[in-house]
């Protein structure tokens, strides 16, 4: 297998946590949360897989955001590169209860 190149990729500035120290809610960062749309995402992983060609590297995905599993399109988006064979991290945030 070739070498990884790994692309850290932000879908979305969307969480349901407001912690003090993100720069996402930082002051008055973030009066409007995007998200990244599905058409431009599978031109992302297109681009991805193109420059990974060129280098003679296997794409590897970290996806963060905010909460890259509140990201309407996130299964979708994980279906398609395992489908591909893609590595797949990503930054879901975790609570705990007590
Ligand atoms: S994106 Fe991370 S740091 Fe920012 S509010 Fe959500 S959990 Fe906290």
């Amino acid at each position: 297998m070739k070498p990884y190149f790994a692309f850290q990729w932000h879908i979305t500035d969307n969480c349901d946590q407001r912690c003090k120290h993100c720069y996402i809610f930082a002051e008055d960062n973030c009066k409007k949360l995007s998200e990244m749309p599905w058409e431009k995402m599978k031109q992302v992983v297109e681009s991805c897989e193109d420059m990974c060609s060129k280098l003679g590297r296997t794409p590897y995905f970290y996806i963060t955001g905010g909460d890259p599993v509140l990201h309407r399109d996130f299964w979708q988006l994980a279906e398609l590169l395992k489908e591909k064979g893609y590595h797949l991290e990503h930054t879901r945030q975790s609570v705990s209860f007590k």
